[in-house]
């Protein structure tokens, strides 16, 4: 960017950092946590007279019933799942669509102040959901705000999506949006994550629950039946080398210095994790089943298939070594994600982004994963994930979930850099 033109966006966020906060405090205070997401309708109809007020034709579309109830809907949710599609034709040759999602994760405990009433303290802003990811909607308002006052023109055409669900999925407004044909545009832009890196590349997930089958009968006659938990044992033991085999590939997507620094990894590597175990029934019944469950995260280089294939072989070989009763269920996440760290687009975000913040930003993979992965799956758009939180000290999902003052300023001008 030339000297002159920085100097005026320098000057204009400086100007606008009250109403950036005041944005940002109007959305915190839509206490739009997931489960259950029932304030949905509210914040979409607070977003919409601010999005029309920048020239942007809105519609809230929700989610249809029958594709709720099949794919999303659980016990924990209620109210409508309504999200908002904000379009504006700048008259330009390409489009570009711009997403992140309005849900967030549940307060929690330990905070120091009202987790939904922002208080800013040592130029830092606290709230629930201010780096993930409300920071950035409110960054993305200022951003339009300034470029309205400098009449500088948005060179894409804006397709912003602001969806729900993303913290829960499986299913998110995004992957419908994706579905229903409403994400047409040349690149995407993720402001969902954080600022660590230009994010190109994610893991896939897959969740599995595996349920290992025992027979009850009198504890105190434990020969008599097979105890389930005993059971699991063993099968724990013997996927620890399927833990091992998978957890020595890697892709070929850079982690992030940090996560370099910390781990020592230097790619982002697929993982097999057991989480969550349960069984059993009263202490002196020897237990009819016990059930494992956990994650298996995979990098863009496997494919779902044959991560199952290979999950389901080493159960079998545990099967035949010890005739332990196994069943399988898997239930896919969201996909993988990548794209070309060469594109263009790419290019484009990593030298605006690094300018805007005044430090070089590098193309990074990351081992969770972003609905976002399903939603370029169907586009097949280039996109790249930047937002606004920082990686090591937003405590995003945490207790006193911040941002820092100076980060949204500095994402309001990689938006404006961006767009301009
Ligand atoms: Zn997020």
């Amino acid at each position: 960017m030339e000297e002159r033109k920085r100097a005026a966006l320098e000057k204009s966020v400086c100007g606008k950092e009250k109403e950036l906060t005041g944005w940002l405090t109007e959305l915190v205070r839509i206490p739009t946590f997931v489960p259950p997401g029932e304030n949905y309708g509210k914040i979409v109809d607070w977003l919409i007279p601010v999005f029309e007020d920048f020239g942007f034709q809105c519609e809230r579309i929700e989610m249809p019933d029958d594709v709720y109830e099949s794919k999303q809907k659980n016990d924990e949710l209620s109210g409508v799942r309504a999200n908002l599609l904000a379009t504006k034709d700048c008259g330009a040759k390409e489009s570009v669509v711009i997403y992140t999602h309005l849900d967030v994760v549940p307060s929690g405990e330990g905070w120091n102040s009202h987790p939904f009433e922002t208080v800013i303290k040592n130029d830092r802003l606290y709230g629930r959901g201010v780096a993930d990811s409300k920071g950035s909607v409110a960054s993305l308002l200022t951003a339009l705000s300034v470029m309205n006052e400098l009449n500088w023109d948005s060179k894409y055409n804006l397709r912003v999506a602001l969806t729900t669900d993303e913290e829960i999925g499986p299913y998110s407004g995004l992957c419908y949006f994706a579905d229903a044909g409403l994400l047409q545009g040349d690149y995407c832009l993720c402001m969902d994550g954080d600022n660590e890196g230009i994010a190109i590349a994610t893991n896939g997930v897959l969740n599995w629950e595996l349920k290992v089958q025992g027979k009850s009968c009198h504890s105190s006659i434990p020969f008599m039946g097979v105890n389930a938990i005993e059971e699991a044992k063993v099968v724990m033991t013997e996927l620890a080398s399927l833990k091992k085999k998978v957890e020595v590939r890697e892709s070929k997507a850079p982690c992030s210095p940090h996560m370099t620094e910390i781990s020592g990894q230097e790619h982002i590597m697929p993982v097999f994790n057991v989480t969550m175990i349960s069984g059993g029934v009263k202490e002196n019944i020897i237990p009819p089943s016990c059930t494992l469950k956990g994650d298996r995260r995979y990098i863009p280089e496997e494919n779902m298939e044959e991560v199952i294939k290979e999950f389901e072989d080493a159960l079998e070989a545990i099967k035949m070594k010890y005739g332990i009763d196994l069943e399988l269920l898997c239930k896919p996440g969201y996909p993988p994600m990548f794209t070309d760290p060469s594109n263009e687009w790419v290019k484009e975000v990593q030298e605006v982004a690094s300018e805007a913040f005044g430090v070089s930003k590098h193309i990074i993979g990351v081992q969770g994963g972003l609905d976002v992965a399903y939603a370029v799956q169907k586009t097949k758009q280039p996109v790249c994930a930047f937002g606004v939180g920082s990686f090591m000290d937003s405590n995003a999902h945490g207790a006193d979930e911040n941002v820092m003052i100076r980060d949204l300023k500095d994402y309001v001008k990689f938006l404006v850099g961006l767009l301009t």
